[in-house]
């Protein structure tokens, strides 16, 4: 495996750990040359699982997009990359024991239920840009539903990273941005 910092192809595996259900294997590994340790994942190919989209199309279900918008809800938070794997691999074993065809938003709800009870922020980026809020107060809705430990400025500062900017909404369905709300 070529490593990701010198591009050096030799390394060697320093730790091997199956998921709960032994579907992927984590490999930790470490580069001969630089010494920087990288993360490489094997999984079973599973072609017949496929998404059917809200514009009715399918696709493949693709384990790393899971994966990859999960992580960025945790960006920057303090969850361990174990507790996201086991999330993961959770979300993938139910979704592949209950059918061959998936609804995107059942995908979504799982993953809100999953988020939700690790952490409250990451639960609510991930509401913010896969659930699609119609308007604010659904949103403030979505805040209060999490109970008194979320504190709306508090969160909102920590809810908005520049990146969510990558995604512009139509007017009515913008969420307010911390330079907006975030102060007084
Ligand atoms: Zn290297």
């Amino acid at each position: 495996m070529r490593c990701p910092k010198c591009g050096s192809r030799d390394d060697k595996v320093i730790d091997s750990r199956q998921s709960r259900d032994s579907s992927s294997i984590r490999r930790r590994r470490e580069c001969l040359k630089c010494k920087y340790r990288f993360t490489t994942y094997e999984e079973i190919e599973r072609s017949d699982l496929r998404v059917v989209k809200r514009d009715r199309t399918h696709e493949p279900f693709d384990r790393r997009k899971l994966a990859a918008s999960i992580a960025k809800a945790f960006e920057k938070r303090s969850t361990s990359l174990l507790t996201l794997e086991d999330t993961v691999d959770e979300i993938v074993h139910e979704l592949e024991t209950s059918g061959r065809e998936v609804p995107s938003y059942v995908i979504g709800t799982k993953v809100l239920e999953k988020l939700r009870g690790i952490d409250e922020v990451a639960y609510l980026r991930y509401a913010s840009v896969y659930q699609q809020f119609q308007d604010v107060d659904q949103f403030v809705d979505a805040i209060h539903t999490l109970g008194r430990r979320v504190k709306p400025n508090a969160a909102q500062r920590e809810l908005f990273p520049s990146e969510t900017a990558q995604r512009p909404a139509p007017g009515p369905r913008n969420i307010p941005t911390s330079k907006n709300h975030g102060r007084v």
